[in-house]
């Protein structure tokens, strides 16, 4: 299995030691583990300073690689998290730095932040879904140094500011809007993740789950990565299983790894087996 999402401490919002964070992996039989740190130019209203060292970053993954030699692939990754103000900076610091994969994010929408419940006020459940499905879409458009698309449907995380549960929702009122990034996407040799991070925040579901996948299947996506976006040892590896059971249903044959932003197709049938 490959665990394609992790923060280390080298997030601002994660105390994990890269070390741990290999143990666990190597417990849960995880063979490939990516730290995808974040970097965030722009978060308001947050402590938290989103920035990354990548020297430091660099020379601490090249310790954990040397010490888990043979037992476990130590990828070297971000979390962009994408703002429109932002593209420059955040286009100039994926070129810049060597990584083997590269996650694109969407955390806000209207400059406001999903995770503190500021983007709900004031909107109906609608209304807060067509405006992500929108964002994601134009974001995606105006910015392209990435090799997924970070968890798509994440909404799904915070719609108790608008008193809903993501089971009742029509998603089919957005598939319009999530194809054409789909197809945006694939267009320029990008996918997108299947991020377990659900099972974490107790909705128990992948983001994005089935109907998703499905819709990125027909459309004719390809490159999809699985990941379990930890920030601490117990949620290393967890549910990663259950993501690839999803790519399966879906009807995908392959799960890629990727190196120096290259992807690989690996089959789901050695992994599932
Ligand atoms: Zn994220
Ligand atoms: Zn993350």
């Amino acid at each position: 299995m490959f665990d394609y999402h992790v923060h280390s401490l080298f997030s601002a919002d994660s105390k994990m030691k890269l070390a741990e964070a290999c143990e666990a992996a190597i417990e849960a039989g995880v063979k490939e583990i990516a730290f995808t740190e974040h970097i965030d130019y722009f978060y308001p209203n947050c402590d938290l300073i989103f920035d990354f060292d990548y020297q430091e970053y660099a020379k601490a993954i090249d310790q954990v690689q040397e010490q888990y030699l043979n037992k476990l692939k130590i990828l070297k990754a971000v979390e962009i998290g994408i703002h429109p103000f932002k593209h420059k900076e955040n286009s100039m610091f994926a070129k810049a730095n060597d990584f083997d994969f590269i996650i694109g994010s969407v955390h806000l929408a209207d400059d406001l932040d999903l995770h503190n419940g500021d983007y709900f006020k004031g909107k109906s459940l609608d209304e807060a879904l067509e405006t992500y499905f929108l964002t994601i879409n134009q974001y995606v458009k105006e910015f392209a140094d990435f090799n997924v698309l970070g968890h798509l449907t994440l909404i799904k995380r915070y719609l108790h500011y608008v008193k809903a549960y993501w089971a009742d929702v029509q998603w089919k009122n957005y598939y319009d809007i999530i194809e054409n990034t789909f197809k945006i996407l694939i267009e320029s040799e990008r996918g997108i993740e299947v991020n377990m991070s659900g099972f974490r925040y107790r909705i128990d579901c992948a983001l994005p789950d089935l109907p998703f996948l499905k819709l990125y299947k027909d459309v004719g996506g390809e490159i999809i990565t699985v990941g379990t976006d930890a920030h601490s040892k117990h949620f290393v590896g967890k549910h990663l299983e259950f993501g690839y059971q999803l790519l399966e249903q879906a009807g995908f044959k392959y799960v890629t790894t990727f190196r120096q932003r290259k992807p690989t197709f690996v089959s789901l049938s050695g992994i599932l087996k």
